[in-house]
């Protein structure tokens, strides 16, 4: 192989000091001018962590004329927002079957068509407020593995046609001729997705929010929260929120900041890999329709191709929360396994981002005490979900009496997560090893 091709190309400085360098980060106009909060605020919603999800929620607060303040501990879309794979996708990992099992046969009917419109809410959003992000609707492709992942796909299939998606099932061939890969046993299709570009779509937000007429803050750690009579003072480390109700949005990056949430989920780093502009020749092969992609591992890998025609590719999720050179390496081979066409390629960009686990594979909405709503846990498909959250959140917060659209659960520690580490590593063998031999 080129020496040159495994080796990154150069890592292009990151527009804003604060935001790690990525592809994204390299390439998105500068978001909205803030300054850090200092003195004493006082508004009717604080609003922690300005992600997709705080950010959407401050967006239908403020377009419903209620005030908020939302607070970043760096800046708009630093976290996963910023840094993710830009597939827009319906739904969330579990099918209908699942969520009836876990919700009861009505809610779990209800929760699983109400997360299905996900994207088009996205998309009409985007649409509404006008914000620039590279938006695509060239749908996604799920890749199956193994035979047994290819039943699964075809089961979902039967269930997206009986709901009148026009979904497509694909065989060999036609992986290889839409997505350019002979190394899956067939795929199903999805038209309803699409990719953008994420820190564009974060700072677009932002932007939309302040329109609306939200404040935002950055560089401004909630450090506290506390009740004080009717209200909640949220402490930052140079001033301070006083509000009716408070929002914490912070997925990935949840600190001490509430009681046991932390430990609530597994956060775990997702790897990506951008190519140099692939060549005409390989845009001819690779998504030539402008699909995205992912697979049916348990470690999945996925993909998309950007606006200027490089291929992004995550995968090779770690829960060591360190940075690794070898991670990287193992997504380079990955990437030249799938696609040999491109180890003459060079990568121009390499990153990290946090996906936070929850036990259930689902996102969890909790309220612990009056006036306090947290939503985290998006197990790394949450671009779409998070914006639909964000007006699931508000709307609850505007009429805390009806029964909210998502179901409420109790903040409920994982056992033993303080040995994670370890355990998980040894999970972490075992599921590589299981994709390995085709389980
Ligand atoms: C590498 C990667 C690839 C992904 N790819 C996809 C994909 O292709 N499609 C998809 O649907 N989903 C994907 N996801 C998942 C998706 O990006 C996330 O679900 C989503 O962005 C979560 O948004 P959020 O607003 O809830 O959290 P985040 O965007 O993570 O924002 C949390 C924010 O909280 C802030 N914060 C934390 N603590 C504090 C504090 N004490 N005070 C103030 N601020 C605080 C952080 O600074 C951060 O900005 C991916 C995730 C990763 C990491």
């Amino acid at each position: 192989m080129n020496e040159a091709a495994v080796q990154l190309r150069a890592v292009p400085a990151a527009t804003d000091s604060a935001m790690p360098p990525s592809l994204w980060a390299a390439t998105a106009p500068p978001g909205p001018s803030l300054e850090r909060l200092t003195g004493s605020l006082t508004t009717e919603v604080a609003v922690v962590g300005a992600g997709y999800t705080g950010l959407s929620t401050a967006l239908h607060l403020a377009s419903a004329g209620i005030e908020c303040a939302v607070i970043d501990r760096h800046e708009p879309g630093w976290g996963a927002s910023g840094r993710n794979g830009g597939q827009v996708l319906a739904g969330l990992r579990l099918q209908r079957a699942e969520l009836r099992r876990i919700f009861g046969p009505a809610r779990g009917d209800r929760t699983y068509e109400m997360v299905e419109t996900a994207a088009d809410f996205l998309f009409a959003l985007v649409e509404h407020h006008g914000i620039d992000c590279d938006l695509v609707r060239g749908g996604s492709i799920r890749l199956a593995h193994t035979e047994r992942g290819m039943a699964l796909l075809r089961e979902s299939h039967a269930e997206l046609v009986s709901e009148g998606v026009a979904s497509r099932l694909l065989d060999a061939e036609a992986v290889a001729r839409e997505v350019g890969t002979r190394a899956y046993v067939g795929g199903r299709f999805d038209p309803r997705s699409g990719t953008l570009h994420p820190l564009k779509y974060a700072r677009g937000l932002a932007r939309a929010a302040l329109g609306a007429g939200a404040v935002l803050y950055r560089d401004s750690p909630a450090t506290a929260i506390r009740r004080d009579g009717t209200r909640w003072r949220v402490a930052t480390d140079g001033g301070e929120i006083v509000a009716s109700k408070v929002v914490i949005a912070t997925d990935g990056y949840t600190d001490r900041l509430w009681p046991g949430l932390a430990e609530t989920m597994l956060p775990l780093n997702s790897f990506q890999v951008a190519t140099a502009p692939l060549a005409d020749a390989e845009r001819e092969t690779i998504l030539p329709g402008g699909a995205c992609f992912s697979d049916t591992r348990r470690l999945i890998l996925y993909a998309q191709r950007t606006r200027d025609h490089r291929l992004v590719l995550g995968g090779r999720a770690s829960f060591t929360l360190a940075e690794r050179v070898a991670d990287y390496d193992v997504l380079r081979r990955v990437l030249t396994g799938l696609f040999p066409q491109l180890r003459d390629t060079p990568i121009d960009y390499r990153w990290v981002g946090r996906v936070a686990l929850t036990r259930d594979f689902l996102p969890h909405l909790h309220t612990p005490a009056p006036g306090l709503m947290i939503a985290v846990g998006f197990n790394g498909k949450g671009v779409a979900m998070t914006t639909l959250m964000g007006k699931i959140l508000a709307d609850q917060l505007r009429a805390p009496t009806e029964p909210p659209a998502y179901s409420v659960t109790d903040i409920k520690r994982i056992p033993f997560h303080a040995l994670r580490q370890p355990v998980l590593h040894l999970a972490m063998y075992y599921q590589t090893l299981m994709d390995r031999l085709g389980r």
